[in-house]
């Protein structure tokens, strides 16, 4: 028998990674090799399974005994110190090649909204934080109990504020969520846990919550079934915010100050909702693209940011200076004195848009040829829902229902979902509003704990709702209870082809029946396809006889007609809403459904740009549906252009080869014809 006692010296300890390449190294052996704690009540493991060293819960600063038992015990005992040594062989992403800076730095990215903001650095980055062990007196051990009870405390009026907060600006149907994590923060599992190990291993509190939440954790990733599953990232969520109060780090979403510009490797959608947004001037995240969620986001909360800006996050601290610029798609850290008495002049917060003053415009607006258009509103969050009238949409084009299941797999009530949905019926009004069926899967975040491979490509949208049953019952029957109380229809999101609908249908028709069952008020409702898949375009005269209307999802039509991934900024550049070839799909949904007399409300991106707006048109669009700020200035260009001349363009357009040769010929049709309405900002830019 060889043994020998490491301590653990890496960042982040021996989780999940490390532990797996020490498993990998100690599977080479014939030797048994186990690891043993030499603080608390000396835990083992098998150095041979994941689950068994993960149990140690051995973060940086643990000292372990290896003991090796067996033929090549020497050689297997000096592999396993080798790694150690080596810190697990793990390339750690900490922050060496791109260290802080203090002088003035410039980074290129892409501004998704407008504005120009100069304010202080709050980074943010769903993450651990590291833990050390402390031995504690005998006599103090009533006092570290005390500490943790007070952090608990703490955390709870956090949560329970959070919670008022996202109830008032989210809705209710949004606040759910911190009534889960008020039940962890209570459960006796982990406070009686952390305080009989406190007093069992005298151990300090923070130590003591974080072995505790490590071993809920690790029985929770175990757990077979994805829904229980992902509770394991609520318990993380309140193990982080008892760390930080312990700790006096404070929470994970600090007070905001009011010039605080939010930087992130990535944010989720969900984040942002919960962020205290009047104080957030401005965004600046690493990944992203022009039509990923948080930057939809961002331009319906009129709110400044630049996305794509790679490794920017690691070179900022939180309080540094920073200026962003949207419109050159720029921010600047550290700016010099100069650079500062620049942007001064120009710095122009844009905030959400203000509703236009007086009496706005509303319903269809018609060509100088007198073809009607429906302008419709797009929106996310019920904050939103009083821009629908304030810009004068034709209802709600597009609800993007998916803040209600604000983590994966957690959702809101059938009853909570009913009120969200009846409040935005009353807001859309006699138009009406289209509810889309959870659209989750496709941009996935740093708390999913088993990320598919290819989430764009796998159970995403409909997908995902015939696979969770459960969830989508649930939905349905809060859109046919909602429906009885204004005009609602339902949008079956990411269809590839009849059979998805046919599915979909099937589902809606059997709640149908168990709400007629339960003599429930209900109504039934229209059913569409969102049309956004390359497999959909290419049958959609058959989904076409199948359902009651379509809906264009020109973002990720794009995405999946031209292979390119829509948050991606390494691929940015070939992200061409102006393809051949996405226009090409765009014309032949619009034929297949006029043929079928059938609407079609075309929802992404691209309709909320006046320039696309008007080939929109020219390809046969009359129903449009945007951003609530953008629509004023899409009924001012659509008032003044002839439909048959952006038919004329249009066509020209389809007979290109390239989204090169688009661009040019939009940006020379447009300036010939229509000079006053787009001048050369608001057309499509050369690339240099
Ligand atoms: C689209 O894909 O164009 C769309 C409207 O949906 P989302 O952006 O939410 O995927
Ligand atoms: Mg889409």
């Amino acid at each position: 028998m060889e043994e020998r006692r490491l301590q653990v010296t890496s960042r982040l300890g021996l989780h999940a990674r490390a532990a797996a390449n020490l498993v990998r190294v100690a599977s080479r052996f014939q030797s048994s090799l186990t690891l043993q704690r030499l603080d608390g009540n000396g835990e083992e493991a098998d150095a041979k399974s994941i689950l068994s060293i993960l149990t140690l819960a051995a973060s940086r600063g643990t000292v372990l005994r290896i003991v090796a038992s067996g033929v090549d015990e020497q050689e297997a005992l000096d592999a396993v110190v080798g790694l150690f040594s080596r810190d697990f062989d793990e390339i750690e992403k900490s922050g060496a090649d791109f260290p802080p800076v203090t002088q003035e730095l410039r980074c290129k990215g892409l501004g998704v909204s407008d504005g120009i903001v100069i304010g202080r650095v709050l980074r943010l980055q769903e993450g651990t934080r590291d833990v050390y062990r402390a031995v504690i007196e005998e006599a103090d051990l009533e006092r570290e109990r005390r500490r943790f009870r007070a952090s608990v405390r703490l955390s709870r009026r956090q949560l329970e504020a959070i919670k008022d907060r996202a109830e008032k600006e989210l809705g209710r149907g949004h606040a759910y969520i911190f009534d889960a994590h008020l039940l962890f923060l209570e459960d006796a599992k982990l406070t009686r846990d952390v305080e009989d190990y406190i007093v069992k291993e005298r151990a300090n509190a923070e130590w003591a919550a974080k072995v505790v939440g490590d071993r809920l954790l690790s029985i929770y990733t175990q757990i077979n079934d994805e829904y229980l599953r992902e509770r394991g990232s609520d318990i993380e969520d309140v193990i982080q915010r008892l760390l930080a109060n312990l700790t006096g780090e404070g929470p994970k979403y600090p007070n905001l100050s009011e010039d605080a510009v939010i930087v992130s490797p990535d944010l989720l959608p969900s984040t942002i909702a919960e962020l205290n947004l009047n104080h957030v001037k401005a965004i600046a995240t690493d990944a992203g693209g022009w039509t990923s969620h948080m930057a939809i986001i961002a331009r319906g909360l009129g709110l400044t940011a630049v996305v794509g800006l790679r490794n920017f996050y690691q070179r900022t601290r939180t309080g540094d200076r920073i200026i962003v610029d949207a419109r050159r798609g720029e921010v600047v850290l550290h700016p010099a004195q100069e650079t500062l008495e620049q942007y001064q002049l120009m710095e122009d917060t844009h905030g959400p848009t203000p509703a236009p003053a007086g009496p706005i415009d509303c319903g269809p607006v018609a060509t100088l040829d007198g073809v009607q258009i429906s302008l419709r509103a797009n929106v996310e969050l019920p904050t939103e829902f009083q821009a629908v009238r304030d810009f004068g949409a034709c209802g709600v084009g597009l609800f993007r229902s998916e803040f209600l299941l604000s983590r994966p797999g957690l959702m809101s009530s059938e009853e909570e979902q009913y009120e969200t949905y009846k409040s935005l019926a009353q807001a859309a009004g006699e138009y009406g509003a289209v509810v889309r069926l959870f659209d989750v899967g496709g941009e996935v975040g740093p708390d999913v704990k088993e990320r598919e491979r290819n989430p764009a490509l796998g159970l995403r949208a409909v997908r995902f709702n015939l696979r969770h049953k459960e969830i989508m019952r649930t939905q349905v029957r809060a859109i046919l209870r909602a429906a009885a109380a204004g005009h609602l229809s339902l949008v079956v999101p990411m269809v590839a082809d009849v059979a998805d609908i046919r599915s979909a249908k099937h589902v809606i028709d059997e709640e149908l029946e168990r709400l007629a069952a339960e003599q429930a008020s209900f109504s039934e409702v229209q059913i569409g396809a969102m049309i956004e898949v390359p497999s959909a375009v290419l049958t959609a005269e058959r989904i076409a006889s199948e359902v009651d209307f379509f809906e264009l999802g020109t973002n990720d039509l794009v995405q999946y007609t031209l292979a390119v991934d829509r948050g991606n900024d390494k691929v940015s550049d070939w992200f061409r809403t102006l393809h051949p070839a996405v226009l090409y799909g765009i014309s032949r949904t619009l034929q297949a459904a006029n043929e079928a007399s059938i609407p079609v409300i075309v929802c992404g991106e691209m309709a909320s740009t006046p320039a696309y707006a008007v080939l929109l048109v020219g390809l046969g669009a009359s129903d449009l549906s945007m951003i609530p700020a953008m629509i004023p200035r899409v009924r001012g260009v659509l008032s003044q252009i002839n439909a048959t001349e952006a038919r004329e363009v249009a066509l020209k357009c389809l007979s290109l080869a390239t989204a090169d040769d688009v661009e040019e010929l939009v940006r020379n049709e447009f300036k010939a014809r229509w000079p006053e309405l787009f001048p050369p900002n608001t057309l499509p830019k050369a690339l240099e």
